[in-house]
């Protein structure tokens, strides 16, 4: 069963600030938020919507770029 996940992008290549939606399959959200968010890290391209910049090229990268704001 698919999943929105919200989040928030504080991209650092071109400055701006935006929210993003996506889904995920609920599997990828049973461990609770941390792993979910390696999941994303490792799983999917997260690129900034202005700029393209992709956001998760590291784990550093992502958690300090990428803020989840809400999944269900
Ligand atoms: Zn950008």
């Amino acid at each position: 069963m698919a999943m929105d996940l919200v989040y928030n992008i504080d991209c650092k290549h071109c400055g701006s600030h935006s929210e993003y939606t996506t889904w995920l399959d609920r599997r990828s959200a049973q461990h609770g938020d941390e792993e979910f968010a390696l999941h994303i890290d490792t799983e999917c391209a997260i690129r900034c919507p202005i700029c393209r910049a992709k956001l998760n090229t590291t784990p550093a990268a992502f958690r300090s770029q990428v803020t989840i704001l809400r999944v269900g």
